[in-house]
Parts: C-alpha cells; sequence; structure tokens
C-alpha cells in the first residue's frame, strides 16, 4: 500500500534537504521521482526547482491553486513509471490538492512525500498542513531546537527593521528572515508572555 506522508518542521529544520536526499534515494537505484514545488511566489516565467540551504538542488515542477495535482501526475506516470513523488512547501497546497495527492497513493499506488511547515508566524496552521495533518497516512516531524535548547516548534518572522512582526500576511515577500523558537519563547516574542530572559535577537 502507498502511503500519503507529511513530514513537517519549522523553518530551517532541514526538511528540504531530507526531501532531495530521499529523492536522490531513489534515483540512485534507476527509480523515477516527480518533484513540486509551490510557484505562488516565483515568477510564471521562472524555471522550477528546489534548493537546500547546503547547496543540494534539483528540477522540480511548480504547483500552483486550482492544478489538478492527481491528472498532472497519472499523465506523467503514464508515460514514465513514476515510483515516489516529492512535494516541497506543501503547507501552500490546498486542501483539494491534498485530496488529489491521496489519490496518488491510494488509485496509482505512488507513495507521496510531503515536506511542510506546520504552522505560520502567528501559530496558525496552513491550509495545506491543516488538510495533511487530517489525511496524511504517516506524519513524521523534522526537529530543530530553539535557541535555548529546547525543540523548536513555532517560528516567529523578523521584518526589514529586524523586530519581529506580530501581524500581517502569512507570507511575506521580500528579505524577512524566520527563526524557530520553542513555545515558550515564541510566546514571550510575540508579546504574549514576558520574557523571562534577555535573549534576544539584537546582537546575534
Ligand atoms: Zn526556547
Amino acid at each position: 500500500m502507498a502511503k500519503l506522508y507529511f513530514h513537517y518542521a519549522t523553518m530551517n529544520a532541514g526538511k528540504t534537504t531530507m526531501l532531495l536526499q530521499a529523492s536522490y534515494n531513489y534515483r540512485e537505484r534507476g527509480m523515477t521521482t516527480m518533484l513540486f514545488v509551490a510557484g505562488h511566489y516565483r515568477r510564471d516565467d521562472a524555471a522550477g526547482y528546489i534548493s537546500s540551504r547546503i547547496g543540494l538542488e534539483a528540477d522540480a515542477e511548480m504547483f500552483r491553486d486550482g492544478d489538478d495535482l492527481y491528472e498532472r501526475i497519472r499523465e506523467h506516470h503514464d508515460h514514465t513509471t513514476t515510483h515516489c513523488v516529492f512535494v516541497d512547501e506543501a503547507q501552500f497546497l490546498e486542501e483539494e490538492q491534498v485530496w488529489q495527492l491521496a489519490r496518488v497513493a491510494d488509485r496509482l499506488g505512488i507513495p507521496v512525500m510531503c515536506y511542510g511547515l506546520r504552522t505560520d508566524f502567528q501559530g496558525k496552521l496552513f491550509s495545506g498542513s491543516r488538510a495533511l495533518l487530517a489525511i496524511a497516512d504517516e506524519l513524521r516531524e523534522v526537529r530543530t531546537i530553539c535557541r535555548c535548547g529546547r525543540k523548536a516548534t513555532m517560528v516567529v518572522r523578523l521584518g526589514a527593521d529586524g523586530k519581529v512582526a506580530k501581524q500581517g500576511a502569512q507570507v511575506a515577500i521580500g528579505k524577512d528572515v524566520y527563526v524557530s523558537l520553542c513555545r515558550r519563547h515564541w510566546e514571550e516574542e510575540m508579546g504574549r508572555m514576558p520574557p523571562e530572559d534577555l535573549i534576544g535577537f539584537a546582537g546575534e
């Protein structure tokens, strides 16, 4: 039985590196993989690719709102037998697209590995993450740590001024920096609780 997997984490946890490594492992054995990445924040004429912070890179197809991923994968599979589908930035999938990926596992028998963020900088689920948490067969947390050493499950967004954003669009296009934190330090940085230690971002 092929399964739908969701590997989730905060920013900078190495999800994309894991995705590229897993795809490479298939290809090294002569198998075919199909890679997708969100096209929402890329130019229409840009070539799709997935790149990780440590320098790995691979070509990928882009998905956008309204795309039928089941049809695209089925067509590809018709002419090139596909052994695994990988989706990066899976938090941007629409709920319906998550169902389409579930059908790829259930009806085409191809495993689908999705990698993405669980929540945004305000601690709210993304559409794709909500659907994947609801219906994926396997949920796997990719771990990273907060500056204090605890597990980081949350993310804050720092604007150009270096200050933590407390409101705004779910995704900012620009040079914003994301920092992964444990829940306690996230609440402090978001101003929801007074800080008990004064480790800030200034000067880091
Ligand atoms: Zn912490």
